[in-house]
């Protein structure tokens, strides 16, 4: 007998369980009037995490695929543009050290390896400026489109800053009103398994048992199915990314003219580094660090000389972290999303785009039957544990090129007994020539493709040998490259409106849609 994978039960009410009800419900919403249901069950009691205010340009498209309009995005959550990070002393600690991580790729990227010709030019334009405009963008203040560019395109690629307390229940009424989600608001208070050990039902206090034939565990840091109901372990990872615990506030700003910032701004401290998110009616700032490193009292002091005489009276809340993830994040009919899979540290808003990943596997490669639910289980446990890998991968760069020396945070970061393997291998290599296609960036929808190595590796000034012989036969190429960049970089800055001129235009008149 074939067992029918149709009841999909989510629990938790989180970005995590409403991003995942959205992109099953949109993907499998002709299939409703044929018994098909997504439910969504969350607890009126347990609060959402309510931060995670930082998003990757995967987010244009997975709000577009499940019919959210752009315009009311912005207008209901308090969005503004992201077009990257500026991570600021972040390689010396000096006061003028930054650089950019961008979201738009360096010009003609897949063409021709800029790197060596850049590193040749010797002219002392920044890597992210001599390959790319949107530093410069960034630098101006400017936003990525303009009030005619139509809904969830670009003029320079983008994301977006969100109040995350506004965006759940901004998809809810979304994924309930025009996808037919199933919400119901309950404590989950059992976990009921069947004989082969799937999970059959959970028992809930206010609307009692709802049975499933694949459940989705959205319950956040406390993981309720797959880790305190079937017991997949947690694996750490502080030994190789120490940051443990968060502080956030949020502060109002000075005027309601003040400019927007249209990136993130990461300012490294002494033992961790602050994040400061321009939202249109206030800043979102926290300080993440390693309580290994300095006392909980330190770290606020150090948030508060940030944030200066406006923030001393300001309300600051206190997070503990837990890096790492879970050893298997689909198991049995049970698959864990969102912060019940894991936790790494938000230095590149990376938790999202995570959880758009998975809901969309989980969308397009959703069981048929219960029969072949752990071919598709495998599968997926292959794909999102090389992501999870990467991502750590990827963060740990930021701190271990550090030249930084003066705190014993920075001096442990460098350690090559806390990077992992394959990173230690590609910084060897990276000696002798650049991140390039080939280095086993091999996965359709790669989160950190060789592009964003690039710009960290170079933005931290890394040292990689070049040799001129071989640079000749595309050096006019590449100098035609790069005065192209410069000229687009001319142009977008003549055209593109003032971050907040446009947002207050598309509160005003909204984009177009497409
Ligand atoms: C300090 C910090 C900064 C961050 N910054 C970023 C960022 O910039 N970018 C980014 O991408 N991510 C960021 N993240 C991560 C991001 O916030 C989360 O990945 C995202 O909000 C998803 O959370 P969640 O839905 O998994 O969990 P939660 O928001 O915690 O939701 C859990 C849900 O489970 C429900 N629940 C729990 N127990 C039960 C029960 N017994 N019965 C029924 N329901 C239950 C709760 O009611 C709630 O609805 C950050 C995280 C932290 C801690």
């Amino acid at each position: 007998m074939v067992h029918p994978v149709k009841r999909i039960v989510i629990v938790g009410g989180g970005t995590a369980g409403w991003l995942t009800a959205g992109v099953i419900a949109a993907k499998h919403r002709g299939r409703m009037d044929a018994g098909f249901s997504v439910t969504l069950v969350e607890s009126p009691n347990t609060p959402i995490i309510g931060v995670g205010e930082g998003t990757w340009p995967t987010l244009r498209s997975t709000l577009a695929r499940i019919g959210v309009s752009e315009t009311e995005f912005f207008r209901q959550c308090d969005v503004a543009f992201k077009q990257g990070a500026r991570f600021s002393r972040w390689t010396t600690g000096a006061p003028d050290d930054y650089y950019y991580h961008p979201l738009m790729l360096p010009q003609s990227f897949g063409q021709l390896n800029l790197v060596p010709h850049w590193l040749a030019r010797e002219d002392g334009s920044t890597f992210c400026d001599a390959v790319c405009a949107q530093g410069r963008l960034c630098d101006d203040g400017l936003a990525p489109k303009t009030i005619a560019t139509a809904e969830f395109e670009a003029v320079a690629n983008y994301s977006y800053h969100l109040d995350a307390g506004k965006f759940a229940p901004f998809l809810q009424a979304h994924c309930c009103e025009k996808l037919g989600v199933r919400h119901v608001l309950a404590d989950v208070r059992r976990v009921n398994l069947a004989e082969n050990g799937d999970i059959r039902s959970i028992d809930t206090e206010q609307a009692g048992e709802i049975e499933g034939d694949l459940f989705v565990d959205c319950t956040g840091f406390k993981a309720l199915l797959i880790g305190e109901t079937l017991g997949v372990p947690f694996k750490d990872c502080s030994d190789v990314l120490f940051c443990d615990r968060a502080l956030a506030v949020q502060v109002p700003y000075a005027s309601e003219a003040a400019p927007i910032a249209c990136q993130t701004n990461s300012v490294a401290q002494s033992a961790g580094w602050i994040w400061d998110i321009g939202l249109p009616a206030r800043r979102g700032i926290g300080h993440v660090y390693s309580s290994r490193h300095i006392s909980d009292e330190q770290a606020e002091r150090e948030l508060r000389a940030y944030i200066g005489p406006a923030g001393a009276a300001l309300p600051v809340r206190k997070i503990a972290i837990r890096s790492g993830h879970r050893e298997t994040f689909w198991k049995r009919n049970c698959v864990a999303v969102g912060l019940a899979a894991g936790f790494l540290e938000p230095l590149e808003a990376s938790a999202i785009v995570l959880i758009e990943l998975s809901a969309k596997i989980l969308a397009e490669q959703l069981p048929a039957c219960r029969e072949v639910m752990d071919t598709v289980a495998k599968r997926f446990n292959e794909t999102t544990s090389y992501r999870w890998g990467r991502i750590i991968d990827f963060l740990k760069l930021h701190y271990c090129i550090t030249k930084r020396t003066d705190t014993p945070f920075w001096r442990d970061n460098v350690e090559s007994s806390t990077i992992p393997d394959r990173l230690r291998e590609l910084l060897e290599l990276w000696r002798y020539r650049p991140p390039w296609m080939f280095d086993e960036f091999d996965r359709i929808e790669e989160i950190f493709p060789p592009a964003s190595y690039q710009y960290v590796l170079y933005g931290m000034g890394y040292d990689t040998a070049y040799f001129e012989d071989d640079l000749a036969a595309e050096a006019q190429k590449a100098s035609k490259l790069m005065s192209d960049n410069h000229r687009i970089a001319q142009q977008m800055c003549g055209q593109l409106p003032r971050h907040r001129e446009l947002l207050r235009k598309i509160d005003q008149h909204g984009l177009q849609r497409i």
